[in-house]
């Protein structure tokens, strides 16, 4: 790539989505803070480790990516990859595997790292099907969570940012598969969806 293609692809980059149709609700240097932070308390609860992190894919993918280099303990990345049926912007809580984990986490102290939890039934319905694994401990690790939307009891043990009832996207988010390479969390006004 010569450094006029490369000029070109940050041009065209910086219009998508254009600027006056986005909301920033964290920077990424706002994010990149808060994720240190929570590296740094991960790394002194499981003083010594070794750790199983497991990144709910899609939407985890790029706080996972960031997290793990935070924390400071021999950690083993498994992918977890689920899909959650729902119309738009709602889950119905029916969730299937799509990717299964490589190796047992049997006797492991294991981290669920997920994007978002909103009515939980996702989390929910992951916990249960780990806990039936026979782990040693079993912890969530939510980027976002949205308390006010839980249909069923779902508690994460850290937490990047507690939200409002908004639909988010940005960071490893998205909505219809667009958005997940938005380096910040925002809302997209242009999304007639996700009008602010
Ligand atoms: P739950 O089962 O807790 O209702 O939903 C969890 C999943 O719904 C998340 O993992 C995420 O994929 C999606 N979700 C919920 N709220 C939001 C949001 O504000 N933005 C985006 N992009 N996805 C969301």
């Amino acid at each position: 790539m010569t450094a006029e293609d490369s000029l070109a692809t940050r041009s065209v980059m910086r219009d998508y989505p254009p600027a006056s149709a986005v909301r920033t609700l964290y920077s990424p240097e706002a994010i990149a803070a808060r994720v240190k932070e929570l590296g740094r308390q991960i790394s002194a609860d499981y003083a010594g480790g070794p750790l199983v992190l497991i990144c709910v894919l899609k939407g985890s993918f790029m706080f996972a990516a960031d997290l793990v280099r935070a924390i400071s303990l021999p950690v083993r990345i498994e992918f977890l990859g689920v899909q959650s049926y729902g119309s738009g912007t709602e889950s119905t809580g029916a969730v299937q595997i799509i990717q299964d984990l490589t190796q047992p986490i049997e006797n492991e102290d294991v981290l669920v790292v997920e994007d978002i939890v909103d009515t939980g039934l996702t989390i929910a319905y992951i916990l249960s099907l780990l806990r039936a694994r026979n782990t040693k401990s079993l912890r969530i690790c939510a980027l976002l969570d949205k308390p006010s939307r839980r249909r069923v009891e779902a508690v994460a043990d850290y937490v990047g940012f507690t939200v409002e009832d908004k639909f988010i996207v940005g960071y490893g988010l998205d909505h219809a598969q667009e958005y997940r390479n938005l380096p910040g969390l925002v809302r997209v006004a242009r999304d007639p969806a996700v009008i602010p």
